[in-house]
């Protein structure tokens, strides 16, 4: 099964490596982030690139994505002081969340920011007060369009046009510089066609502000793109020619500038998470179930297993015959089972002390691990 998701050379690196560690903890090999890098700019040259920090904010990731010129979008001042220790320069810095605290606005700008997202109204008055003059996006609602995605995103983020019209209007009066409209369509948004739907209510607004004598310069089309889990994924070419194609259909010949700010699509497939079976057991003697569990669950680096939402792969080097499993984690809360509904096959012979991993899981593990929940460390991480 690692075969379908990593070459042969980089699962001997993975297995020679995690054999002198102690269980659990994440690896990933960087050179998958940087050819997945190359693929976002081969598939769209005239797009900005800003790694969603979020996905894995270790450090060597963010070195690798510094040296290879990428840009970042952040979503705190924390993330913000991290990338600065690391030398990159605030120019390429987009603050993205729409959600901060005026004196963090103050911060991030103190520091050189001038790029921030926004969708209300309360935040475009900090933003004029703490950051003047400095670009904005806005960012669009697209509950309809990201409910169909694996990890949606729901009604938290972004406002109905009406009111990024509005916004845009008040923007421009207090001497912000309204550059682009922003959306996302969902994360891991396997259906292709959830970019175009975007793009279209974006190109409408657009159109309807020039009316206005308001010029956006830029579409920010975040992030979305999915890795290879369970189920697979079309290609990051493949959505690269469809959304290019979008563009090409809805704007003609003056597309305007894009912005991409993808996570999980940059560094999903470059993580393998390694935990070890602590217990395995039935509820009654005839219990046709096996209960696995592992090392690792829900509260240190599974949490978006939460709703059976994403389905990693499981790979174990046992063989043989293989039967339902209920996977769950090793902490005293009853929330910490990760499949209990969609039944993973794993071999009957599967002892305790074996080792579980946990494909593709570079990206929302690490950083979603919580700190000391049951006195469980936070899920480390060794980049390779
Ligand atoms: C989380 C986030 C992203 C990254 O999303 P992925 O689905 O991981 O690509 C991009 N942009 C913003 C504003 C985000 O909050």
């Amino acid at each position: 099964m690692h075969r379908d998701y990593y070459s042969s050379v980089e699962w001997e690196k993975i297995i020679a490596f995690s054999k002198t560690k102690e269980t659990p903890f994440l690896v990933v090999i960087l050179d998958k982030i940087r050819q997945k890098f190359w693929e976002f700019r081969t598939g769209f040259p005239q797009a900005k690139i800003y790694y969603a920090v979020k996905a894995n904010p270790d450090f060597a990731v963010l070195s690798l994505l510094r040296d290879l010129g990428s840009y970042f979008d952040i979503a705190s001042i924390y993330e913000l002081n991290d990338v600065l220790e690391l030398g990159v320069s605030p120019e390429r810095l987009s603050f993205g969340n729409t959600i901060k605290k005026a004196r963090h606005v103050h911060e991030a700008y103190k520091k050189g920011v001038r790029l921030f997202a926004s969708d209300s109204e309360a935040d475009i008055r900090n933003l004029a007060k703490e950051a003047p003059g400095s670009r904005v996006f806005f960012r669009i609602l697209m509950d309809a369009i990201t409910s169909d995605a694996d990890w949606p995103l729901s009604r938290k983020f972004g406002c109905q046009p009406r009111m990024v019209t509005d916004l845009v209007l008040l923007a421009t009066e207090l001497g912000l510089e309204p550059y682009g409209l922003s959306f996302h369509v969902g994360s891991q948004q396997r259906e292709i066609s959830a970019w175009d739907a975007a793009i279209a209510q974006a190109k409408y607004l657009i159109e309807s502000l020039e009316k206005k004598q308001i010029h956006l310069k830029a579409m920010n089309m975040g992030g979305g793109f999915p890795a290879d889990y369970l189920v697979k994924s079309n290609p990051l070419s493949v959505y690269a020619e469809e959304i290019n194609r979008y563009l090409d259909f809805h704007f003609g010949n003056v597309i305007p500038e894009i912005y991409l700010e993808p996570g999980r699509g940059l560094v999903g497939e470059a993580g393998v998470l390694v935990s070890e079976i602590v217990l395995i057991s039935k509820k009654s003697k005839p219990d046709l179930n096996r209960w696995v569990y592992t090392d690792v669950g829900i509260f240190n680096g599974l949490m978006e297993t939460l709703g059976e939402s994403i389905k990693y792969p499981a790979y174990t080097d046992k063989t043989g015959e293989t039967g339902d499993v209920i996977l769950a984690g090793p902490t005293c809360d009853s929330m910490d089972i990760m499949y209990e509904h969609f039944k993973y096959q794993l071999p009957l012979s599967l002892q305790i002390g074996d080792r579980i991993y946990w494909l593709s899981t570079g990206a929302y593990t690490a950083s979603y691990s919580a700190i000391e929940f049951n006195g469980f460390p936070p899920l480390k991480t060794y980049c390779l």
